[in-house]
C-alpha cells in the first residue's frame, strides 16, 4: 500500500458497471480514483446480462432520460476505450392486435422519436431472413446498442487502469466503513468521498439501510445458442416485454395485453419470461430471460423455464432454436417503485445500487450524478 496516495479523492466499492460508472466520472474531472473489488475481476450482473443498452420504452420520467445519456456514453467509450459494439438497434415484434394497440400507442409519444413502426410486408423487406410471418407489426428503434458484457467490462476496467489513471485492487474485499475510511481485507484505504456499488451483496456493507428500502434479489436465467445463420436487423423482443418497460407498460393501451396474455400465456407471466434475442458478431444469440425474487441467492436454474423460452424464441423467431451453447444465472437487485437507489449514510459516502434490471442501459448516467452530487 506504500505507493497509494494518502488520501484518494475518491474511493469506489465494486467494479460492477455501476462502480465503473462513477469512476469514470470521477477520473473525467480528474479525481484520483480508487476501485475496490472483491473479485479477481468483476463476475456479477455486469458481466452476465445481455449488453443490450435500451433506451426505447424505458419508463418515461425515471429511466428514459438516463438511458439516453448513458447510451451515450458507452457511444464516446465505442472510440475512446475500443469498446466493440455488437448490434445496433432493436426490433419489438408483435404478434397480437393488443400488442399493436400498445406499438401504435407509443409512436404517438416524444418517446418514439427516431423510431417507425413497420407492417408484416416492410419487415419482412428489410430482414428477409428473418421469418416474419406471425409479426403483425414490428416497432424499430434506432437507439439501442448491444455490447458483449463480458468482454466490454474487463476492457472498461484496463482502460480506465491505464489511461485515466484510475487505481484498482482486485480480490480485496471491503468489510466496513468507518466514516470515509473503508476497512479491506488488506488494511484500511482512505478517501475524501466513497460511492459503495455492491450490486445485489445485502449482507456486507450498510445490510440495515438496503432493509429498510426493502431492496431485494432478483434471478434470471440466460442462453447462448449456436448462430441463426442470418444477421438479425437488432437486438429482437416480444410482446411479453411489452408489460416489463414502463414506457409501454403504462400505456392504456397495455390493460388488454395484460388480460390477453394472462389467458394465453399465464405461465410465463408466473415465472416472468419475456423473451430477448441479443446477437454477438460471431453470430450467437445470447437469449432469455425469467425473473423469480427472493432475498436468498438461490443458485438453482429450472429446466422449465429454460423450456418456456425456447418456446417463445420458435413463436417469434418462426423457427426452431439452434442448438444451446451456454446456460447460467444472473442476479439483480430489486426494489419496489425505484429504479435506483442513491443513499447518503453520510454527507461523504454514497449507497448506489440499481434496483431494476438496468443498469447497462443507466450505470453511467447514474455514476455522473453520483460524482455530481458528491464533489459539488
Ligand atoms: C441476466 C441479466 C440480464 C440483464 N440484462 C440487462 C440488459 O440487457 N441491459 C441492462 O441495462 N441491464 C441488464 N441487466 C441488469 C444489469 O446487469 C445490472 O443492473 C447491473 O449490472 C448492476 O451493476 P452493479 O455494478 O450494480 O452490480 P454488479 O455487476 O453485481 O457489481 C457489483 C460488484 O461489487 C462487488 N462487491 C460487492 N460488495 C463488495 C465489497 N464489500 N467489497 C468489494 N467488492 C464488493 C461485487 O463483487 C461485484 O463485482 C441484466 C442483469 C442480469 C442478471
Amino acid at each position: 500500500m506504500s505507493k497509494r496516495p494518502h488520501k484518494y479523492e475518491l474511493a469506489v466499492v465494486g467494479a460492477g458497471i455501476v462502480g465503473l460508472g462513477c469512476a469514470l466520472a470521477a477520473a473525467r474531472r480528474g479525481l484520483s480514483v480508487v476501485v475496490i473489488e472483491r473479485g479477481a475481476r468483476a463476475l456479477g450482473a455486469s458481466i452476465r446480462n445481455f449488453g443490450v443498452i435500451t433506451v426505447t420504452g424505458q419508463d418515461h420520467d425515471t429511466i428514459w432520460p438516463r438511458a439516453r445519456r448513458t447510451r451515450d456514453i458507452w457511444h464516446e467509450l465505442e472510440h475512446q476505450a475500443g469498446i466493440v459494439v455488437h448490434q445496433r438497434g432493436m426490433w419489438l415484434a408483435a404478434q397480437r392486435m393488443e400488442a399493436v394497440a400498445v406499438l401504435e400507442a407509443f409512436m404517438a409519444t416524444d418517446m418514439a422519436q427516431g423510431c417507425e413502426l413497420l407492417d408484416a410486408a416492410a419487415a419482412r423487406k428489410r430482414s428477409p431472413r428473418l421469418d416474419s410471418a406471425g409479426h403483425k407489426a414490428v416497432l424499430a428503434s434506432p437507439h439501442e446498442l448491444r455490447i458483449e458484457p463480458r468482454e466490454a467490462i474487463p476492457r472498461i476496467a484496463a482502460w480506465l487502469a491505464e489511461t485515466q489513471g484510475v487505481e484498482f485492487l482486485w480480490n480485496t474485499a471491503v468489510q466496513a466503513l468507518e466514516d470515509t475510511t473503508l476497512n479491506t481485507a488488506r488494511g484500511p484505504v482512505s478517501a475524501e468521498a466513497v460511492a459503495v456499488c455492491p450490486g445485489d451483496d445485502l449482507s456486507t456493507l450498510f445490510p440495515e439501510r438496503l432493509a429498510a428500502h426493502r431492496v431485494s434479489r432478483c434471478k434470471l436465467q440466460m442462453l447462448r445458442l449456436e448462430s441463426p445463420g442470418f444477421e438479425m436487423p437488432g437486438t429482437l423482443m416480444s410482446d411479453l416485454s411489452l408489460l416489463r418497460y414502463g414506457g409501454f407498460a403504462r400505456l392504456p393501451e397495455a390493460l388488454a395485453l395484460r388480460q390477453q396474455l394472462k389467458a394465453q400465456q399465464g405461465e410465463y407471466l408466473h415465472h416472468g419470461i419475456h423473451l430477448i434475442v441479443a446477437q454477438a458478431l460471431d453470430g450467437s444469440l445470447v437469449v432469455g430471460d425469467s425473473h423469480h425474487y427472493d432475498t436468498a441467492d438461490q443458485p438453482f436454474s429450472d429446466a422449465t423455464v429454460d423450456d418456456l423460452i425456447l418456446a417463445e424464441y420458435r413463436r417469434v423467431m418462426g423457427a426452431a432454436a439452434p442448438a444451446v451453447r451456454e446456460r447460467w444465472i444472473g442476479t439483480y437487485a430489486v426494489a419496489p417503485d425505484r429504479a435506483a437507489l442513491i443513499d447518503a449514510p453520510s454527507p461523504a459516502v454514497r449507497l448506489v445500487v440499481v434496483t431494476s434490471g438496468i443498469g447497462a442501459s443507466t450505470g453511467f448516467a447514474i455514476g455522473e450524478e453520483v460524482i455530481g452530487d458528491l464533489f459539488k
